[in-house]
């Protein structure tokens, strides 16, 4: 292990942009090409797939069974690079899965004659490491971010798992709110919250957020107990969590309030 690669990874800026970051354009189970992400590691570059880095590999397996079937395409596992094109950074990232070639036939007039278009489909089971799908507020405590930036690699890999992980980061935003995991439960006696009372408990002091942080939980449980999740619903998980932490985090509506404030408070003064 080399001591000071460790520590790069630790101190990068890891998604820590502030704002609302939550593309939805960008989250797909499959690709014609990869978008430009923003960098996993800094907050400056986007990357950048390198095309020459692609290779494409067809199991014996999948053309035989094509060949059989008489369809025109191929099928397969990919693997490449996306790389960060702001050069004080580089970072590479690994994105592996499988892909999809499918031929149509066009006529094209220049030689009469109707001609091969391929379009291929990359569908990523891993990146490494993952581009953040939502921005993490600067105040967040370690352990919420250690929970989301695993939920963002687990997103590719089981849906499922990542939406149980999107629950345990809730768990642990409510702590870093002084939410309480002991009191009085619903049932009167005192003892272990479940993540419902607390919920209910953060609703009483910062009330707005109940709906939102239900979904997660109710997402979560399905993922913990059926091992399915699907993926646009813990995609409006990510979204969801991203707009609680804008407000519960950093305040957006209250430090908007204060700007107005301000600035009426001026204005609002007699001309010397
Ligand atoms: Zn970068």
């Amino acid at each position: 292990m080399v001591p000071w690669l460790n520590v790069v990874i630790v101190v990068s800026d890891n998604g820590r942009f502030g704002g609302k970051f939550v593309d939805r354009r960008h989250w797909r189970k499959s690709y014609p090409s990869f978008p430009r992400f923003k960098c996993p590691r800094c907050s400056q570059g986007l990357l950048t797939s390198n095309k020459d880095s692609f290779i494409l590999k067809q199991p014996e397996h999948i053309r035989r069974d094509i060949g059989e079937a008489g369809i025109d395409m191929a099928a397969g596992r990919f693997s490449g690079f996306l790389m960060c094109n702001f050069k004080f950074c580089g970072e590479v990232v690994v994105v592996a899965g499988d892909y999809q070639e499918h031929v149509h036939y066009q006529y094209d007039d220049r030689v009469d004659e109707e001609v091969p278009d391929v379009t291929t489909t990359y569908t990523p089971g891993f990146f490494s490491p993952p581009p953040c799908i939502i921005a993490l507020p600067k105040k967040l405590t370690d352990k919420v971010e250690e929970h989301l930036s695993d939920a963002f690699g687990l997103l590719w890999v089981d849906a499922a798992a990542c939406a149980n992980r999107l629950r345990i980061a809730v768990e642990y935003l409510l702590d870093q709110l002084a939410v309480p995991r002991k009191g009085k439960r619903r049932n009167g006696k005192n003892g272990d919250l479940d993540l419902s009372e607390r919920i209910e408990a953060l609703d009483i002091v910062r009330p707005g957020h109940k709906s939102a942080l239900n979904a997660l939980r109710h997402v979560g449980n399905t993922g913990s107990h059926e091992g399915t999740a699907d993926f646009e619903d813990v995609l409006d998980c990510f979204e969801l969590l991203e707009d609680a932490m804008l407000e519960l985090i950093e305040e957006r509506k209250q430090k908007l309030e204060e700007t107005a404030k301000r600035l009426s408070q001026k204005r609002g003064k007699p001309q010397a």
